[in-house]
């Protein structure tokens, strides 16, 4: 017998898991809200099972990272070498930056013991004793709301020494970033966790869960994914698994923003709804007199989706044979639409509209990627400066036919040659929207206009 508050009601078609006390009428912070609510309950019972089998209730449950990759949950966990005599640590990403994504944010305003129940449960399934709670600086009043629940939690036993008298010790602490993008890619984290500036580290073979902080092994999840984990334990793994569709479990929040009538948060299962029951049932269709144009479905460093496209999902039809769908018909899960061509990446939808141009959507995205770059990779460093001063001129009307093609290059020679997977974030958009509205693009240049040779250092010669 849950109620929200007027106006922030979910919609019928939402099932919210992790969103259930956001917005919630007469809901605030405290832990004896929380514990009044069954708070801490799944903790006990995950406290009286072993490690391993909550590791194992996990990977039945078939979770896939929410930060973005989609990685699974449980697979990550097994990868701390079985002989390790290092301590292990528990890294909570809470780092949130990708444009278009805001739902980590929600969780802990609204339910931070929810997070720091998941973190104790997930701790104790991977036997680290210290976790950390790396959470962008922007969110000053976030990271007093988790001190403030994880000092609450400490008070009744939940965290610290000897949790619940299990003999089991954890201790979190929330390390506040310093505002930059890359702090969020998970070695780059790890960096600036260790004191040092956050130059993410080549994978393999620093893949965090054998060689992580201090070169322990490190596990790091996002903050959906850590939350998920206790509503794994309460259901168990395998009815948990029922949610969603196959390979694509549970429940994820999307975040819808742009030029919908109403955007906002949404809970759903995985891969119930269409990209068309998304926005036009829940979002409430385009603004009046308009038309939807695109959508970057994932966060800006997925690929744009035309609205007018059609796909071919591979082995999807009946016995296994393809099957055609429109851009509407995309269900929203991960399988799905990296079968389109972009990726469901942190659930971050954002909606274009036709009265949006295309050279405006290219250049504030190369602006971004240009000034978030940490600089370590040549490919990467000069490319999306390149990126973005030739954007510059197609926005300001001084591009040349010939700038289309030289932009388009200098994204493919990024592609796939950094060190992280920033090289990607800022030259698939790129390659996305000349690919998709090449024609629009060109429709802003004109030969007659000066032919800007570059420097070496990306200046306008
Ligand atoms: P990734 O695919 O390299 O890794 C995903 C996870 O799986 C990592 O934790 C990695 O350590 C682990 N992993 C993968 N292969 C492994 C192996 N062989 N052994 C051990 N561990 C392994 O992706 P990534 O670089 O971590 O994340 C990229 C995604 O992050 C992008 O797709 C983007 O959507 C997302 N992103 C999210 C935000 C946000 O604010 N939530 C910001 C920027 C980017
Ligand atoms: Fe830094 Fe870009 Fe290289 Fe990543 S790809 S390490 S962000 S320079």
């Amino acid at each position: 017998n849950i109620t929200y508050k007027p106006g922030k009601e979910p919609d019928p078609r939402e099932y919210r898991l992790i969103f259930k006390n956001v917005d919630r009428e007469g809901w605030d912070t405290s832990i004896e809200t929380y514990l009044n609510d069954g708070g801490y309950e799944d903790l006990k019972k995950a406290m009286a099972m072993e490690p391993k089998a909550i590791t194992e209730e996990v990977k039945k449950s078939g979770l896939r990272g929410r930060g973005g990759a989609g990685f699974p949950t449980g697979i990550k966990w097994t990868f701390i070498p079985p002989n390790n005599t290092k301590p292990v640590y528990l890294i909570c990403n809470c780092d949130e930056s990708e444009p278009g994504t805001f739902k980590d944010r929600y969780i802990v305003h609204q339910d931070p013991h929810q997070l720091v129940e998941g973190i104790v449960i997930s701790c104790f399934a991977v036997g680290a004793h210290v976790a950390y709670i790396y959470i962008r600086e922007e969110f000053p009043e976030a990271a007093q709301i988790l001190e403030k629940a994880i000092a609450e939690a400490r008070e009744r036993n939940f965290v610290g020494a000897n949790v619940l008298g299990s003999g089991f010790d954890v201790e979190i602490y929330v390390h506040r970033g310093a505002a930059a993008y890359i702090c969020g890619e998970e070695t780059g984290l790890i960096e600036s966790l260790e004191g040092k500036r956050a130059y993410p580290r080549i994978k393999p073979p620093y893949f965090p869960a054998a060689l992580g902080l201090y070169m322990c092994p490190t596990i790091v999840n996002n903050v959906e994914s850590l939350c998920h984990v206790k509503h794994i334990i309460r259901m168990g793994g395998d009815e948990y698994a029922k949610l969603g569709v196959p390979r694509n479990n549970g429940t994820r929040i999307l975040c819808v923003s742009g030029d919908v009538k109403k955007p906002g948060y949404f809970e759903v299962q995985v891969g119930k709804i269409t990209m068309r029951e998304l926005l036009y049932d829940m979002c409430g269709g385009p603004k009046d007199g308009r038309e939807f144009k695109a959508v970057i479905p994932g966060g800006s460093s997925s690929k744009i989706l035309r609205c007018d496209e059609s796909f071919t999902l591979r082995g999807q039809g009946p016995e296994g044979s393809d099957k055609s769908i429109t851009f509407w018909d995309i269900p929203m899960d991960f399988d799905s639409l990296a079968a389109c061509g972009s990726m469901a990446g942190s659930g971050g939808v954002i909606v274009l509209d036709d009265s949006r141009k295309m050279s405006w959507v290219l250049n504030n995205l190369n602006q971004f990627y240009a000034h978030e770059s940490c600089g370590q990779c040549t490919p990467c460093r000069e490319g999306s400066t390149w990126m973005r001063k030739i954007s510059d001129r197609i926005v300001a009307g001084e591009a040349t036919p010939a700038d289309i093609e030289l932009l388009e290059s200098v994204a493919y020679q990024i592609d796939g040659k950094t060190i992280c997977a920033f090289g990607e974030a800022s030259s698939w958009p790129v390659e996305a929207i000349i690919g998709k509205f090449r024609e629009e693009l060109l429709a802003e240049t004109s030969d007659s206009n000066e032919t800007v040779r570059m420097s070496p250092e990306g200046e306008a010669q």
